[in-house]
């Protein structure tokens, strides 16, 4: 059954979310191993401290629960939601906090997971937010990144991978809100779009 047919909303154009993906940009495989590897580094650095993970939502949360379960040193969550003023898939900059951090973070060490840099102007927001309430240390990870679009210079101590100048979804990143739940990383048929791609 089509998306004619069918129960699926806004965007979809196959009966599930995978039929709507052009190509898979990283495998689920992949994400998982990167993810031990850096949980690896994350353990060895932060051992003997406590750490406070901040996710940025909601595309952070499946990445803070992949990380978090391989972790064996102490530690605590928390979310901030933030949104950028400019359109659905350009930021401006500008980043409103939609929902702030519960915890207080002064003399914690942070680490602040998100999902993708584009321009580097969100998390570079964040990260500057963040220092002002005098945590022991902020360190950024960054499942991807887009090394071409990067408009700031941003100290992002964990890293998973580079990707192209394209609009993804999958692993937490949504276009519409759907698709966040696909493991891998991918991009979308243009017949997802219609009339409106988004701009990479
Ligand atoms: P930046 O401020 O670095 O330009 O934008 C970061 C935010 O833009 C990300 O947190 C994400 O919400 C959104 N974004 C940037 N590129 C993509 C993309 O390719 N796919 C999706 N789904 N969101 C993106």
């Amino acid at each position: 059954m089509t998306a004619t047919g069918c129960d699926r909303k806004a965007g979809g154009v196959g009966e599930s979310p995978h039929d709507d993906i052009e190509q898979v940009l990283i495998s689920g495989e992949s994400i998982q191993e990167r993810l031990s590897a850096l949980a690896e580094e994350i353990n060895r650095d932060y051992a003997g401290r406590e750490l406070l993970l901040v996710g940025v939502l909601k595309g952070a949360f499946i990445l803070m629960a992949d990380l978090a379960r391989r972790l064996q040193i102490p530690v605590e969550f928390d979310f901030m939601a933030v949104s950028s003023y400019g359109s659905a898939t350009q930021t401006s900059g500008v980043v409103r906090i939609i929902k702030d951090l519960d915890l207080d973070i002064a003399d914690r060490h942070v680490l602040l997971v998100e999902d993708i840099v584009d321009s580097g102007l969100t998390v570079n927001y964040l990260l500057r937010n963040l220092r002002a309430r005098g945590p022991a240390s902020v360190e950024i990870m960054a499942l991807l990144s887009k090394p071409d679009q990067i408009r700031v210079e941003l100290p992002i101590r964990y890293h998973g991978f580079a990707v192209p100048n394209v609009f993804v979804v999958g692993y937490g990143l949504d276009y519409e809100e759907q698709y966040r739940n696909l493991p891998y990383v991918g991009t979308l048929r243009d017949a997802v779009y219609g009339s409106a791609r988004p701009r990479p």
